[in-house]
């Protein structure tokens, strides 16, 4: 019999058990429908049982599953071309997660420098309210005391500092500097975006002082903002960046990006992942990649992002003691809360619409690409029965 006590007790597990997926609706044991606007935290890109995911995945799974790095991968060289295409790369190197993804933006960026004779240079520089996985580096590079308490002392190497505070970057860098870490729109922290003016400086000061710039897109990449990449918006482009969750529409998929330059001191040996790459998960990134860049999709995205921010605006208007703010950009959506965020998820919850914790006291909404504008003013329509049912506490 399923048991929850034999698992790690490490997640707050809502007491839900969903059996199957349809698009943006999720099915429960008992059969209930729930509107899935958390959509795996921004990781079902294109909502639940997407046919060409499917049926891509289920024609790679008679073929071939799995064959190591030892040999050459034409899935990997193939997405890889689409990714370097379409982004500011030259150069993949693909991962499972999004951790391992910031793993190898790390270690790349290190090498780079220590390439150049300066292994002196490995600090990185983060920012408050960051959240990059949950890796001894990658707590170590999110700075958040709850992460890293109890497992031994941080990693050395990141230096936090204020949310776009460019006196702190400035003060911050030192000779030990080797590049600096963003979310363009921070996802775990609160849904909150680095301003185009603020990335356009990062960008420059990374020029001026030998830095790399390094990019977390694990959670607004890949069309959630709008655009290919949230980068885009700012009319910059990183030196490195991680990519997963919304590449793999569900199957685990990550991928670090860098420019040729960037990606020099990665030579042959200086990192692996034993199944990073495989043919499945090539093979549906491949999918995913085939809807995203149609044309079309990501004005779709971008329309029903409008649908949200305008339904969303009138319910901060309806109910101001429960909605304090709208944040976010596309269809990385925050509502920040003036009651504890978790009685909202909750009432939500109450109306079939499922949502996202996030720091700052916000609800995010994480809607698959695929959400039709039916399907968001149904969102809303479930979202005002809840600040209803709350406000008439
Ligand atoms: N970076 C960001 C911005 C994330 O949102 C996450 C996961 O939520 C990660 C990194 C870590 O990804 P994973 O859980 O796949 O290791």
């Amino acid at each position: 019999m399923a048991d929850a006590a034999t698992l790690y007790d490490t997640y707050a597990r809502a007491p839900m058990r969903f059996e199957r997926g349809e698009g943006v609706w999720l099915i429960s044991e008992s059969g209930e429908r729930y509107l899935d606007f958390a959509a795996g935290v921004a990781v079902n890109s294109l909502g639940h049982a997407h046919p060409h995911l499917v049926e891509t995945l289920k024609s790679q799974a008679e073929k071939l599953w799995h064959i190591s790095n030892l040999y050459e991968s034409p899935g990997q060289e193939k997405l890889a071309r689409r990714l370097i295409d379409n982004t500011f790369a030259d150069k993949v190197f693909f991962t499972n997660s999004g951790a391992e993804a910031l793993e190898c933006a790390i270690k790349t960026a290190r090498r780079y420098h220590y390439a150049k004779g300066h292994p002196e240079k490995f600090h990185i520089i983060t920012f408050e309210g960051a959240f990059h996985g949950r890796t001894i580096a990658t707590i170590a590079a999110g700075g958040q005391q709850k992460y890293i308490d109890g497992f031994g002392p941080k990693a050395p190497g990141f230096d936090q500092v204020p949310f776009e505070d460019m006196n702190a970057v400035r003060d911050a860098i030192s000779d030990a500097t080797a590049g600096i870490l963003l979310e363009p729109v921070q996802g775990e922290g609160g849904l909150r975006s680095f301003s185009k003016e603020f990335l356009r400086e990062i960008r420059a000061l990374c020029d001026e002082r030998d830095l790399l710039l390094i990019l977390d897109e694990v959670q607004c990449g890949v069309g959630r903002t709008g655009k290919l990449f949230a980068y885009e918006h700012a009319g910059i482009t990183p030196d490195i960046m991680a990519v997963a969750k919304g590449i793999g529409g569900g199957f685990p998929v990550g991928a670090c990006l860098a420019t040729a330059e960037a990606a020099s001191g990665m030579v042959a040996g200086t990192h692996g992942s034993t199944y990073g790459g495989n043919p499945l998960a090539m093979a549906v990134g491949a999918a995913v990649l085939d809807v995203v860049l149609a044309d079309g999709f990501l004005q779709h995205v971008n329309d029903v992002a409008l649908v949200f921010r305008q339904g969303l605006a009138s319910l901060k208007d309806r109910f101001p003691e429960i909605i304090e703010d709208i944040r976010g950009t596309g269809l990385m959506i925050g509502i920040k809360t003036k009651i504890p965020n978790a009685e909202l998820l909750t009432a939500m919850r109450g109306e079939k619409i499922l949502a996202v914790l996030a720091g700052d006291n916000v609800v995010r909404l994480l809607p698959p690409l695929i959400t039709t504008a039916e399907e968001a003013r149904e969102g809303l329509a479930r979202l005002e029965k809840a600040a209803e049912a709350l406000s008439k506490r």
